[in-house]
């Protein structure tokens, strides 16, 4: 069916035919199916809106249709039904809702400064009010000694609380104008509260379009799957989500969506997937030969893990099915990926077909060249290295040799998706280090060959599996969930500049044993400059603290040539130099057993992926090793727990999740450049058991119906081309 399509993998044609034979490519607007053009219908239409307004709504919240109004949801509920007392308000609280009575309002102030204070009661105490806004209306309207209900957020100024800019609303006219004990909170600006819409003011015009919401409003999502998941209709769901009823209707409403939202990114991925497998006939590897066996018999340097010897064979499996590979490997850092993919890649020369190893920098390239020209040796087969740095006649030998298949193996970096890298016969493809890579980079790894290679994509440091599951669910997954026997775990500390004399004598005293140090100082990019600085500074004092000639220090950094870099590298490798500062780009796969001491400077700048990376730099011998973290004497507390999950685990899947929990998936490395996470309810860390759930479901309907389309799932399929054709499916290529 999808081959009859005839889908090329060409952005705009691959996505317009998806949209179906009868689209001439043209944009679904179908989010809600038949009754699109109520909600394409354009905001200022909206009774209480007006130009005026929809030009803030508009550029204040993107908000342009009734569509995108009724989308933009409560960030919170607060309960009106639950009362406190004047006594028991703190700062503490996002909110407070009292009963009492305003018992004096006096205005202060300097002319053009005035402000009006109240003073609001009950029998356990009193409130400061303050306002700042709309004074002469506030000291006519309000009345003193009269029963108000005081709403608002609690602060505290000098020692007492107060409230700025109170709601107060009248006990006698109380719940006329309140339509549910529930209210909900909607975001809003500065700009926005000026021109009178506020969050209250926002419900208000919800409620108007709510009103005229289509009593036919077609369902997004498949019968059974509402069945099965006792979820609520989508009518249903977007009233109670704006007007709850209850706190359970309200939870079930907003599960509804976020399971919908979740459920049309697994669709999507697991949908691109089908097509893919269906689409690309896989390079057959349909035997284990001489290079392999050769290798496992004879050179193999030590026993493999069970985990690296489940994940080969799943590769193998996958690569002898006829089917094109796209697999994710994932494992914590240092734990064996190479040796794998290494592996693999002599299964595709054993089946006559050439491999590639993609690297994110020049540094990491080297390394993988180095390392796999020693674990080829005895094996007969040409390995080379090709770097921006690869140059004049040595590049064009190597680009000879490609082509004529004189070249096995292929190390490099971005310098092989380059037009002029042809391979004769490219069977296998590894992307190491993943989330350095652009999506338009990968896709063009799959154009190196008439018939797609397979393609290894292996993490940096794990990401945690629902994660995962969102960012790459149309990939198939490998985990090696084991280290190489016999490692010391990284004894990790936490020290500040006041223990920097005993950190120096803990490094002279490792030296003197023979091991070397990095010293690690952060460059980030905002900063580029007094960073650079920082560094400088500390090569100078490291310099003058660890005198030549009983001690030499290295310097590597960004701003250096490949080729100085490089030569550092060496010097640092041969043992020549025994400290070596560096800014973060020896972060990745750099590998120098003999080092045993990480020292990071302001730790508290670096995010816990890229801590957990650098400290994967040592470790990597049979020493004890030792990873130091060094922040100033003051840290945020976000910082602080940072810190003392390194300290606490070496665990990277563990720490991968506590990365997820401080900082949300927005952030979590590797999730910002694919905009695969633009979520309007859902969340990734805390709907786990959401996302679950609706993989499943995703997969149990292509099962049933995998090309969608049953008439019953027309609905869907129409969303998911409309989805398709938004986000340009192309986003997931390896
Ligand atoms: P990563 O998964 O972080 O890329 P590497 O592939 O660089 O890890 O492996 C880290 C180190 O562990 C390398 O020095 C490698 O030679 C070694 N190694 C890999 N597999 C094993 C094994 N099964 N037993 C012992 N050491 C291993
Ligand atoms: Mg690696």
């Amino acid at each position: 069916m999808f081959r009859s399509i005839g889908i090329q993998y060409e952005r705009y044609v691959y996505s317009s035919l998806l949209l179906g034979k009868d689209s001439p490519g043209k944009v679904y607007f179908c989010l809600i199916g038949m009754k699109n053009e109520f909600f394409q219908t354009k905001i200022e239409f909206l009774k209480g809106v007006g130009p005026q307004r929809a030009e803030i709504l508009k550029k204040e919240l993107g908000i342009f249709t009734y569509e995108d109004l009724i989308y933009h949801f409560p960030y919170r509920y607060v309960d009106r039904t639950k009362f406190y007392k004047c006594r028991e308000a703190s700062a503490e609280m996002p909110f407070i809702q009292v009963r009492g009575q305003l018992k004096s309002l006096i205005t202060k102030g300097e002319k053009h400064k005035k402000y009006l204070v109240g003073r609001f009661a009950d029998e356990t105490g009193a409130i400061e009010l303050k306002w700042f806004k709309g004074l002469r209306f506030l000291s006519t309207s309000l009345k003193l000694n009269t029963e108000y209900i005081l709403f608002g957020k609690p602060n505290e100024f000098n020692g007492a609380i107060n409230i700025i800019h109170p709601e107060l609303e009248l006990v006698s006219e109380q719940n006329t104008t309140l339509a549910t004990s529930l209210q909900p909170l909607y975001n809003t600006s500065e700009k926005m509260k000026g021109r009178g819409l506020d969050s209250r003011s926002l419900n208000r015009l919800l409620k108007a379009l709510l009103i005229q919401l289509p009593a036919s409003l077609s369902e997004t999502l498949p019968k059974e799957i509402i069945r099965e998941n006792k979820l609520m209709g989508l009518r249903e769901a977007l009233t109670q989500i704006h007007f709850p009823e209850s706190i359970e209707s309200q939870l079930k409403a907003t599960f509804r969506i976020k399971f919908e939202e979740l459920f049309y990114i697994q669709l999507k991925l697991l949908f691109l997937k089908l097509i893919r497998t269906d689409k690309y006939k896989g390079i057959l590897f349909d035997h284990i030969g001489e290079n392999f066996n050769t290798f496992y018999n004879n050179h193999l340097p030590f026993q493999l893990t069970n985990a690296q010897k489940r994940v080969i064979r799943e590769i193998r499996e996958d690569c002898g099915s006829g089917k094109q590979m796209n697999r994710l490997l994932q494992g914590d850092v240092g734990s064996g990926k190479t040796l794998v993919a290494f592996m693999c890649m002599l299964m595709a020369a054993d089946n006559g077909f050439q491999s590639c190893i993609m690297a994110p920098t020049e540094i990491l390239a080297n390394q993988h060249a180095e390392t796999i020209s020693k674990l080829v040796e005895g094996l007969g087969l040409k390995v080379a290295l090709l770097t921006g740095s690869v140059k004049g006649s040595k590049r064009k030998v190597i680009l000879e040799d490609l082509a004529n298949q004189q070249i096995t193996i292929l190390v490099g970096t971005h310098a092989l998706i380059e037009d002029e890298v042809q391979f004769k016969n490219l069977g296998f493809v590894v992307i190491d280090e993943q989330h350095r890579f652009g999506v338009e980079q990968r896709a063009k790894i799959w154009k190196k060959n008439k018939q797609v290679p397979h393609v290894l994509v292996m993490t940096a440091t794990p990401i945690p599996r629902t994660l995962a599951m969102t960012l790459y669910g149309d990939l198939d997954y490998s985990v090696i969930d084991e280290m190489p026997p016999g490692r010391k775990p990284v004894q990790t500390v936490h020290r500040n500049d006041t223990n920097r004399l005993q950190v120096w004598g803990f490094i002279k005293e490792q030296i003197k044993q023979g091991r070397q140090i990095y010293i690690v100082y952060p460059l980030i990019e905002e900063s580029e400059k007094m960073d650079l600085k920082n560094l400088e500074a500390g090569y100078e004092a490291v310099c003058r603290d660890f005198p030549a000639p009983e001690f030499r220090v290295s310097i590597v950094h960004g701003r250096m040539k490949a080729k100085d870099k490089d030569m550092e590298m060496q010097r640092f490798l041969r043992k020549e130099t025994q400290i070596m500062i560096a800014t973060t780009v020896i972060e990745v796969g750099v590998n120098v057993p003999n080092a045993s001491v990480m020292i990071i400077e302001n730790a508290e700048r670096f995010g816990l992926s890229q801590l957990h990376q650098l400290r994967g730099r040592v470790g990597r011998g049979a020493d004890q090793s030792y990873c130091i973290l060094m922040t100033g004497a003051k840290i945020g507390n976000e910082a602080r727990q940072r810190i003392r999950t390194m300290c606490d685990t070496n665990d990277g899947f563990v720490i991968a999740e506590a990365d997820l929990q401080l900082r949300g998936p927005g952030d979590t490395e590797g999730t910002r450049q694919s905009g695969m996470l633009d979520l309007k309810l859902a969340n990734i860390t805390k709907d786990q058991q959401i996302v679950l759930l609706s993989r499943d479901s995703a997969l149990a309907l292509l099962k049933i119906d995998p090309t969608l389309d049953n008439p019953e799932h027309a609905s869907v399929r129409l969303k998911l081309n409309h989805i398709l054709h938004k986000t340009g499916n192309w986003s997931r290529i390896s």
